[in-house]
């Protein structure tokens, strides 16, 4: 389990974490929506350390860490083992190879040998269909192949969770659904996801858990089925803005 407890985060005067409390469990899709500025890539970048609150705590299975006193790197470095992230750019090595692109991250975190790492590459890029794309270099692929080499490296790191920042909003919709397609395999497979998305029909079919984030708060914590059947005035305001 992922655990956040009473977390509060503020650039300057602006409070963009108010007091915020969440668990994701393992094997769930969790989706995070909520309208844009409401805090979502905060709350993933505080999952994930790149952000470090004013207070409160995280836990990740046995690991944890309470905010509000300096953190030292190493501290740090061992609660980013557990998660990893996939971000709306596909931040790749240009200069690498797509199969250099997933084999490098285990090889250079000591996970894994080279040899390892090259066949463990060779399998996930197989897996999110790029098996026949290994030697091209990233900026000969589209944007859906880009995003789902990302994928396929962060997975090669095998995180405890993996969280998607928007990861298909810089996307045209058919490239989109190649690149939901792979979540959706990952979900299936119950994976520990973590999912920030404007895809409504994402949400509503393989969420396992659906938080609501406006304004800094958690604003609804349960299944898409409520969510989607909400009455309240927030909720249905923010989903007519998808209708
Ligand atoms: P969302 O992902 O829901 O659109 P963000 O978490 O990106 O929301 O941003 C929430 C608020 O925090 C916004 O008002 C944004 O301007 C502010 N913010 C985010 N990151 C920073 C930063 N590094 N420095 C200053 N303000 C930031
Ligand atoms: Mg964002």
């Amino acid at each position: 389990m992922l655990e956040l407890k009473n977390v509060s985060k503020s650039f300057g005067d602006n409070t963009v974490l108010d007091d915020v409390d969440l668990q994701v469990r393992e094997g769930e899709t969790t989706v995070i929506l909520g309208p844009s500025g409401s805090g979502k890539s905060t709350l993933l970048r505080v999952m994930d350390l790149l952000e470090v609150p004013e207070s409160g705590s995280l836990r990740i299975n046995e690991d944890g860490v309470e905010f509000g006193s300096t953190l030292s790197d190493s501290r740090i470095r061992s609660i980013r083992k557990h998660s990893a992230m996939v971000f709306q750019g596909y931040n790749l090595f240009p200069n690498q190879s797509v199969l250099k692109n997933v084999s490098l991250p285990p090889v250079l975190n000591g996970k894994l040998s080279a040899a390892e790492a090259e066949s463990r590459a060779r399998e996930l890029l197989g897996k999110v269909g790029l098996g026949d794309r290994l030697n091209e270099y990233p900026d000969n692929l589209s944007g859906g192949q880009q995003q789902r080499v990302a994928i396929a490296r962060v997975l090669a790191i095998a995180p405890d969770y993996l969280l998607f920042d928007e990861p298909t909003s810089a996307l045209d919709p058919e490239l989109e659904a190649e690149v939901i397609k792979v979540l959706v395999d990952l979900a299936e497979e119950k994976r520990s996801l973590v999912v920030v998305t404007h895809n409504i029909q994402f949400a509503k079919k393989v969420a396992d858990r659906v938080l609501f984030l406006d304004n800094g708060s958690i604003g609804f914590d349960g299944s898409p089925d409520e969510f989607f059947a909400s009455s309240n005035e927030r909720i249905r305001r923010y989903l007519t803005t998808f209708e």
